[in-house]
């Protein structure tokens, strides 16, 4: 593996919180914690069957320091359309990029009910919004502004609806089922140690909650190990990538 330097900043998500992988995330928290990762987004789907269990441990892991994020509305597809999203599909998200299916008017209703279910819920309206898949799709500028979201992650990076600027940084993930998407990840996680050496700016440690059975675990232990120095999604907005 490609070293990084000490102290690079790095901002650590943990994407698909829902009732279902609870406890994955869980353990996945502890393993950061005990890596001295104290910095953690928790990438949250609003339109699954929440308890008040369920809601009480997210107000818990917030009160921990955890920020949370709009992941979606049910991390779902309606449909699969289109030769694009098609091949989005087959290569990276399968079922779940549901923007994909959806038109402009579509995006950013889901991006608003996805707020909302925050606010209702008492855990405040979230400053990230990360669609599944990074999946972004087609809407217009003038359209996000009007949403209580001020930064979105796509693949490429993080985008601030304020500032209209889009800033390019490095992402490693480990979601590796298959032994396809073990290799492609270990080609783009190196592509992506190299891009973060030469520019200096924030790695975006991506985990899901099963990458610590799968077939990178070894991978994301040594990345977590590193020395870094997390940061939050808020905070490298306010410091820039510089
Ligand atoms: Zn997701």
């Amino acid at each position: 593996m490609i070293a990084l330097r000490e102290s690079q900043r790095a901002l650590f998500s943990i994407h698909d919180v829902m009732p279902g992988t609870m406890d994955d995330v869980g353990e996945l928290l502890g393993l950061c914690r005990g890596h001295g990762v104290d910095k953690v987004t928790l990438l949250v789907v609003p339109g699954c069957k929440w308890q008040s269990a369920d809601l009480r441990q997210l107000l818990t892991w917030q009160a921990m320091g955890c920020e949370l994020a709009g992941h979606g509305w049910g991390h779902r597809c309606q449909s699969i359309r289109g030769l694009k999203h098609r091949l989005h599909s087959f290569l990276l998200s399968r079922d779940v990029a549901e923007h994909l299916s959806l038109d402009e008017r579509g995006i950013v209703r889901l991006m608003s009910d996805c707020a909302q279910w925050f606010s209702c819920n008492g855990l405040g309206c979230p400053e990230l919004y990360v669609p599944p898949a990074w999946a972004f799709g087609r809407v217009r500028h003038a359209m996000l502004t009007e949403l209580p979201f001020s930064m979105i992650e796509t693949l490429s990076g993080v985008r601030s609806i304020r500032q209209s600027r889009q800033q390019l940084l490095p992402l490693l993930g480990f979601e590796a089922d298959t032994w396809a998407r073990e290799s492609a990840l270990r080609s783009f996680n190196s592509l992506n140690r190299k891009a973060a050496n030469l520019s200096k700016k924030p790695v975006r440690v991506a985990i899901h909650p099963q990458d610590h059975r799968l077939r990178l675990s070894q991978q994301l232990n040594e990345t977590l190990g590193h020395p870094w120095k997390p940061v939050s999604y808020r905070q490298m907005m306010v410091d820039g990538t510089n």
